[in-house]
């Protein structure tokens, strides 16, 4: 595949001229087709890719609810301004201002969270041998209800579809409506304007319209 410079500083090490494109169009079954483009710089490895489909897109919310193992394996287009939510369980993922699109499966996208959470919790579990090393007995509890509900959370995400597991909606909100979860059970919505005017839109759009 053709690289191209892009006559841009690379936003994360400011490197001029070390900033290369590939576009190159791509099909995905019920997406559709895109442009898929990829934005890398060679002097630090930062790469962003990005999902333009070639019929213009509404802003738009994909959900579905995860409730067997069957809805872990459908396919999920996720670009870089869509913010991820697990309403029922307060979990959302918003574009940052590195965020990268990819595709992915719903068990792809749970296991992104499972790793987060993961890592909360070892955080806390550190915190409190800490504490206990120092005899900190009153903040002790507090730490011990946030790990139990971390825990609790992490057994919702992982056990979809197995014994009185409560099913849990996934929803995948981008302005730019370049995202989407392709399964027969997943509904699309438009957003409303006041939701496009608070999501976020992830990196600026400037490094995609060299
Ligand atoms: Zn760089």
């Amino acid at each position: 595949m053709q690289e191209s410079p892009v006559d841009i500083p690379c936003p994360i090490c400011q490197l001029q001229g070390e900033v290369y494109m590939i576009a190159h169009i791509d099909e995905i079954p019920y997406f559709g087709e895109h442009t898929q483009v990829t934005v890398m710089c060679h002097s630090c490895g930062w790469k962003q890719t990005d999902f333009i489909p070639a019929e213009g897109k509404k802003a738009g919310c994909w959900s579905l609810v995860i409730e067997n193992q069957n809805h872990l394996k459908s396919r999920v287009v996720r670009s870089s301004s869509c913010t991820i939510r697990i309403p029922e369980l307060d979990l959302q993922v918003n574009p940052g201002s590195n965020a990268t699109g990819y595709v992915s499966n719903v068990e792809g996208v749970i296991n992104r969270f499972v790793e987060v959470i993961n890592m909360v919790l070892r955080d806390l579990q550190n915190d409190i041998s800490a504490k206990l090393n120092e005899a900190e007995t009153t903040t002790l509890t507090e730490s011990i209800q946030e790990i139990e509900q971390l825990e609790s959370l992490l057994n919702r995400l992982t056990r979809v579809g197995k014994d009185g597991n409560q099913p849990f909606t996934l929803e995948l909100l981008d302005p730019h409506g370049h995202s989407m979860i392709i399964d027969d059970s997943a509904s699309e919505r438009e957003l409303s304007d006041e939701e496009i005017l608070s999501l976020p839109t992830g990196p600026d759009p400037a490094v995609f319209s060299a």
